[in-house]
């Protein structure tokens, strides 16, 4: 049996790729320090003899006799990450330090969890892997953008230096369900609003654009880097190219809901990215992927499973 580890586990990511994993029958060792995670995500798989959850946090070095590593753990969403930059920061060099260490002690197969936001507020458009970036190293996501950039570089490192096999996904804006309701992040923000009834608070004008991934179609995508070939090492762009606006998504969303919502206009975050969307061309060719599921399609599962979870939740007084 495969023993895989799975950093950032019990978040949105980590738990659908730990599902995936426990299906592909392998061992799956989880490791969060449930910062933005949460055991409800992983709760039906703590019975299985498969899995086991490891509460550690990836800033501390850690010993475990492994396959594979995937290192997820990071917060994603603009709010928490900027919560506490610092550790955000140190989550990100001293996290793949100690999961690079374990994988040269190890001699094992390791990928990173890179973002696209590594490209900062890109120039060039649409982004491809070429692309060195456009990122303000002091501002108010550079904890984050400029921790993953630096987390790319000891990736890059270990491999040069160490021939460590490594895999560095960049990952572009991916939803679907066991997103945190209070994540921050648009898609489950306009969703949770929209079934509410209540505003859906649109930053700035709504003219930037995002490309949204459904998190199975991501899944995969993360899975076959795995398995590729040595010398697919990445940095390889993973993510659905169909670009829309903000204010686009709001009114998708309020459609698909059917909801009463007003679209409310509030300050645009500091250094927000104003267009993003992948060129996928690499991921194409090496991995033979490319995502199946329809921003629609995509929208109408995670509106669903929101559904469902706030049925059972008391309304919160406020947004
Ligand atoms: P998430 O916030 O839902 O999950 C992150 C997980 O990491 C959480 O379970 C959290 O508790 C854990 N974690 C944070 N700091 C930790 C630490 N010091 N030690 C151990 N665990 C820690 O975010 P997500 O959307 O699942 O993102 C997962 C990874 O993918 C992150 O590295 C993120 O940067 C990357 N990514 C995600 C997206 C996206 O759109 N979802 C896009 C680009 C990159
Ligand atoms: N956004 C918004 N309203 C919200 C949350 C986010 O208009 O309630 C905007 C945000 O300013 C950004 C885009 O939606 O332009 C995507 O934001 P998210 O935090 O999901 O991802 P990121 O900015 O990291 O791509």
């Amino acid at each position: 049996m495969k023993r895989v580890l799975v950093t950032g586990g019990a978040g949105f990511l980590g738990r659908h790729l730990c599902a995936r994993l426990l299906q592909e029958g392998c061992q799956v060792f989880c490791m969060d320090n449930f910062y933005t995670g949460s055991k409800d995500n992983i709760r039906e798989f703590l019975d299985y003899s498969c899995f086991k959850m490891i509460h550690h946090d990836v800033c501390l070095p850690f010993y475990l006799e492994v396959d594979e590593i995937y290192n997820l753990a990071c917060p994603a969403s603009p709010i928490h990450y900027q919560r506490d930059p610092v550790q955000t920061l140190k989550t990100n060099a001293y996290g793949a330090i100690n999961m690079l260490e374990l994988a040269k002690r190890l001699q094992v197969k390791i990928l990173q969890a890179s973002t696209s936001e590594v490209y900062g507020n890109p120039q060039q458009h649409p982004q491809d892997e070429e692309y060195w970036g456009h990122v303000n190293p002091i501002g108010a996501r550079s904890c984050y953008d400029e921790g993953k950039r630096c987390a790319e570089s000891l990736f890059f490192a270990y491999h040069q230096q160490h021939q460590l096999p490594v895999k560095v996904a960049r990952i572009f804006n991916t939803y679907g369900p066991y997103m945190q309701c209070e994540d921050g992040r648009v898609i489950s923000n306009f969703i949770v609003q929209a079934l509410h009834h209540k505003p859906i608070t649109l930053y700035g004008n709504g003219s930037q654009s995002r490309s949204f991934c459904y998190v199975t179609d991501l899944i995969e995508a993360l899975f076959r880097l795995m398995h590729s070939p040595a010398k697919i090492t990445g940095p390889i762009n993973l993510g659905n190219p169909q670009e829309l606006t903000v204010l686009e998504l709001a009114q998708m969303v309020r459609r698909l809901t059917n909801s009463r919502s007003k679209i409310v206009f509030r300050p645009l975050p500091g250094d927000d990215p104003q267009r993003r969307r992948p060129d996928i061309l690499r991921a194409q060719e090496l991995l033979s992927w490319q995502p199946r599921i329809e921003l629609e399609a995509g929208l109408m599962h995670t509106i669903t499973y929101f559904d469902k979870l706030l049925s059972h939740t008391p309304q919160p007084a406020s947004y």
